[in-house]
This record gives C-alpha cells, sequence and structure tokens, in this order.
C-alpha cells in the first residue's frame, strides 16, 4: 500500500494552520467567524438563510477591478474546504494573507443545515470510515443536493447564492469540495481507488468560451502542482467531459462558465474521513485560494481581457444575433420570475414574456429557451432537459 506523505510541511502557511482551526466545524462557528470577521475589514453580508433559517454568509474583502469568488461547503458532509475557507478569513483578518488589487468574497458553508448533520453522522460512523457517506449531510434540509440545482434554483440555498454571484459579479469562482472514495471495502486509499487523492477541474469544454477555458486551466494547473508540493497528496486534473460530453449547467462548477466567469472545482479525498488526513485537506483547499490570490494580483490585465473576449465569443463565432422568443401559458409569471433571477432581461407584456437577444446572459437563456440551439441538443442527449417548458406549464415560441 502507498502511503500518503503525512511529513508536515513546514511553508509559512502551515505553521500558521498548526495554531487555526482544524476540527469538524458547526453552523455555530461559522457564525462566530462572522462576527469576528465583520469586527476586522470584512464586510460580511447575511446573503440569504437555509430552509431551517440558518443564516448563508459571504464575506467580502479588499477592492478593485477583479473579483473572486470562493464558495466552500454546498455538500456540509465535506468539511476540509469549510475549514480551509474559515482559516483563511482568519489569516486575512490576522494580516497574514494580504488582498492587494482585487477584491474577495468568501462564502465559506453554503449549506448550513447539511453541516449541522456532518458532527452527529461522523461520530456515529466512527469516522475514519469507508463505508459511510454521510448522506444526509450532503444534501439541503429537504434532501435536495444543491450542486445540482444552479439551472432550476428552487432550493432558498442556492437561489441566495446565484442573486449574490450577481450582484458580485466574479471574474474567477473557485467551487471547493471533497469526495467519496468507493470501492473502499476493505478499506483502501483513494489513491489506489481512484488514482489520485485530489482532484481539479477546468471550465467544460463545450459552450463556454475558449477565453473562460484558458485562463479556468491556467489556474487549474498551478492549483494542481501547489497541492501536490505542499501536501504530498496525489493530484490529478480532470477535464470536464474530457472535451466530449457537455455538462449541463446544474452544477455550479458549469453554470458560471456559461455566465462568463472563469472557474477551478477542486476536491479532495475526504468524505466519511472525519478528521482523518484533515491537515493535508484543509492545506489543500487554502493553498488553492491562496495560489488563485496570487496569480490574479500578477495578472489583473489578462483576467480582465478573458472578460472582454468572452462578451464578444458568441458574437465572433456566429452564434450570437438578433432574436426574439415569446413564452406564453399558465406559468408565464413564474417563467418572467425564473429568467429575472437569472439576471435575464424578460419584460412581462399582457400575459406573455418577452425576451430580446442579445444580451449579457444570451448563452443561459438559450439554454432555457431554445430546443434548437445545440447545447440544449447535447444535454439533451445526455436526458437532461434545460428548457423552462420542462418543468413550467408554458409554451415558447421563437420569432426571429
Ligand atoms: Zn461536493
Amino acid at each position: 500500500m502507498r502511503r500518503i506523505n503525512l511529513e508536515p510541511c513546514f511553508g509559512n502557511v502551515v505553521t500558521t494552520l498548526s495554531r487555526l482551526f482544524l476540527s469538524i466545524p458547526t453552523p455555530q462557528d461559522i457564525e462566530n467567524l462572522a462576527a469576528s470577521a465583520s469586527r476586522r475589514g470584512f464586510k460580511v453580508e447575511e446573503v440569504g438563510r437555509s430552509q431551517e433559517g440558518r443564516p448563508i454568509y459571504a464575506m467580502r474583502v479588499g477592492s478593485g477591478d477583479v473579483r473572486i469568488l470562493i464558495v466552500a461547503g454546498q455538500h456540509g458532509s465535506e468539511p476540509a474546504p469549510i475549514v480551509a475557507a474559515m482559516n483563511f478569513v482568519r489569516m486575512v483578518m490576522e494580516n497574514e494573507i494580504r488582498i492587494e488589487g482585487m477584491e474577495l468574497a468568501v462564502i465559506p458553508c453554503a449549506n448550513p443545515d447539511g453541516l449541522s448533520r456532518l458532527g452527529p453522522c461522523l461520530e456515529r460512523c466512527g469516522a475514519p470510515s469507508w463505508k459511510c457517506d454521510c448522506a444526509e449531510a450532503r444534501l439541503t434540509a429537504s434532501l435536495r443536493d444543491m450542486n445540482r440545482d444552479w439551472l432550476e434554483l428552487r432550493l432558498p440555498e442556492t437561489q441566495a447564492i446565484h442573486s449574490f454571484i450577481h450582484r458580485f459579479d466574479p471574474h474567477i469562482v473557485l467551487d471547493l469540495h471533497e469526495f467519496y472514495a468507493r470501492r473502499g471495502s476493505p478499506p483502501r486509499w483513494a489513491h489506489e481507488t481512484e488514482g489520485f487523492d485530489a482532484y481539479v477541474t477546468d471550465a467544460p469544454y463545450i459552450g463556454t468560451s475558449p477565453e473562460v477555458q484558458a485562463l479556468s486551466m491556467v489556474l487549474a494547473s498551478i492549483i494542481r502542482n501547489a497541492i501536490e508540493k505542499a501536501t504530498g497528496l496525489v493530484v490529478k486534473i480532470l477535464r470536464p467531459g474530457n472535451g466530449i460530453a457537455a455538462i449541463p449547467p446544474i452544477y455550479l462548477g458549469s453554470h458560471v462558465p456559461l455566465e462568463g466567469r472563469a472557474k477551478v472545482l477542486v476536491e479532495t479525498w475526504g468524505v466519511g474521513l472525519g478528521t482523518y488526513l484533515i491537515y493535508e485537506r484543509i492545506l489543500a483547499h487554502l493553498e488553492a485560494i491562496r495560489r488563485t490570490i496570487e496569480f490574479v494580483s500578477k495578472n489583473v490585465d489578462f483576467v480582465k481581457i478573458v472578460e472582454r473576449l468572452d462578451r464578444r465569443y458568441d458574437e465572433i463565432v456566429g452564434l450570437e444575433g438578433p432574436r426574439k422568443y415569446v413564452v406564453k401559458g399558465p406559468d408565464a409569471v413564474r417563467a418572467h420570475e425564473h429568467l429575472s433571477r437569472h439576471g435575464i432581461d424578460a419584460k412581462l407584456v399582457e400575459d406573455s414574456v418577452v425576451i430580446e437577444m442579445p444580451q449579457r446572459f444570451s448563452r443561459i437563456a438559450r439554454i432555457l429557451l431554445d430546443d434548437s440551439y445545440y447545447l440544449v441538443k447535447l444535454f439533451a442527449e445526455r436526458s437532461v432537459r434545460t428548457t423552462i417548458d420542462s418543468w413550467l406549464n408554458v409554451s415558447i415560441h421563437r420569432i426571429y
């Protein structure tokens, strides 16, 4: 059996980390952090409430033309990203990490209801356990996976965070997770069963502009190398869809690139492990955050050019042109509400909804409205219907 390198690494992050929070957090820890962060230079915003009434916070710091968003804890069964985000906020509060030339927003716990179920589950499982995936902590209180809800936006958690994303308008999104090593009985190490202990993915290859792909790819490789170096974990880059399949924008990580934002997803092996390997797992996510900041501070112009070119991408490749859709039917008002939630300029005219393009979120608009759009056809091949008439009682008419 190959041993994971458990030797501590002696970078300045690690020495700091050793003084910091290394256990399984609770929603109360997040609330305490929000209170101290708001006294120590962060602008703390309650972006919404979970189904059980727990606050969801975005903690903002810094200023500049480039904005970075860090989202941890969509799945409450994945503690390391949450703890890393919390430690990161503390390190900024202590001036151990300086944020210059950019604005940063950290959502340390996107699904506090799920997190509240993690501690009790790990106790019951006797973590580390290779059989226990703590599914009830992964999901929201209504037992839904919020990381499948970024198109339909049915859950209050995704609605709140999606609306924050549109207000904050980040250039880069880091989506931090942990995975569950299957085929783990008898207990096996993740790199034996999966071939890696952690992985990093960039933006989807189909539907996303080459510029957003390029920025995501560069960041993903920097992060991969940094994590491997800092932790000794085996880290792979997994390319979403392997360049073949189109990934429906039901995941945060496939949704934001279609809105023109670069994205990197980091996953460490950690579900069901409790505090086992917690040091490496936290360090991995902290490295992802730190390296992103470092990269952006040196490449502000590049990030801004990516944004500008992404906006023109559909126009350049001829996908974009004047187009008009009319949505009619008993659920027209709900359709209008849904499209507006996605930042789409839709007008309620009598009892129908009128959408004219091009506009800022044309790609998402066409995914929701146009079953002749090539992406919608590709998603359908994967049995995912994305047009709003698949869940609302409306008919969609393309006028030109
Ligand atoms: Zn996850």
